[in-house]
């Protein structure tokens, strides 16, 4: 499953190629959405921005679109005119004079007048975007700090979307070994100068996955971590069971935490 920094950089190629253009043909394959078509066809796209796993897509025309990928959908960028040859059902065309998005599969789709977006259930039951530019270290504290989330285990909390959208699973491991934290602790079981690392940690190792163009989710992970030198990211301790700490050289471990695989450096993070 894509993390933030992959659905964030799927958005940028997104906007990319319509914010700020004027809309020359709308197309909705979803019977319950056509009669929007009128609406929006001439408007502009202002904006393209990833809440969690939902993106939004606001037009000039007072209206935003809500939707969801699930496990199916999938969003293609091309040309106006030039549909891709493929099964898919194609259920959302945003053309400009030079360029066209696609959503293909996808059927969590709906439109809102501008702001009321924010009222849709999934929107109300995630936590802010990790990658929100808005969103500051001291906001995160407040959450560590807040129920119900002070009293979850690290392991659980990282990849609740309710207190923070976007985190998933790689991300829940490099944050946890750049804090220095034994996934089986709670937040209410930590002093205040390591919540703060644990908030700063919680910004930073998602957008430096962001702006070093994230891990590509076709790719296998392996790969990604070899990847190293300026700036690039690099997996300190995700998928690297049995190799050197680079911190300690004591050997990953790999264990399982809330269903998913968690590796830990177990001198680092050590109680
Ligand atoms: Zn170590």
């Amino acid at each position: 499953m894509p993390e933030g920094p992959e659905i964030r950089r799927a958005a940028d190629a997104l906007a990319g190629a319509v914010v700020g253009k004027r809309l020359q043909r709308v197309f909705f394959g979803l019977p319950k959405l056509k009669r929007y078509e009128r609406q929006l066809d001439g408007s502009t796209v202002e904006s393209i921005t990833p809440h969690g796993k939902a993106l939004l897509i606001r037009f000039d025309a007072g209206w935003t679109m809500y939707s969801h990928n699930q496990l199916y959908g999938v969003w293609m960028v091309g040309k106006p005119g030039e549909r891709p040859a493929t099964s898919r059902s194609l259920r959302v065309e945003l053309e400009s004079a030079d360029a066209a998005i696609r959503l293909y599969s996808a059927s969590d789709i709906s439109l809102w007048p501008g702001e009321e977006v924010l009222q849709h259930p999934f929107l109300q039951r995630i936590g802010p975007d990790v990658l929100d530019p808005a969103l500051r270290a001291q906001d995160v504290l407040v959450r560590l700090k807040s129920a119900p989330f002070q009293t979850k285990r690290l392991s659980a909390l990282l990849l609740d979307q309710a207190f923070l959208a976007g985190m998933g699973n790689y991300l829940r491991a490099e944050v946890l070994f750049v804090a220095r934290l034994d996934p089986d602790l709670r937040p209410a079981d930590l002093p205040a100068a390591r919540l703060r690392a644990l908030a700063k940690a919680l910004l930073a190792v998602p957008q430096h996955s962001y702006r070093a163009r994230g891990i590509e989710p076709s790719r296998r992970m392996k790969a990604a971590y070899t990847v190293s030198g300026t700036g690039a990211f690099r997996f300190q301790v995700f998928d690297r069971a049995g190799e050197p700490c680079f911190e300690c050289g004591t050997l990953i471990q790999r264990v399982e935490r809330d269903g998913r695989r968690l590796y830990v450096c177990p001198h680092c993070q050590g109680g």
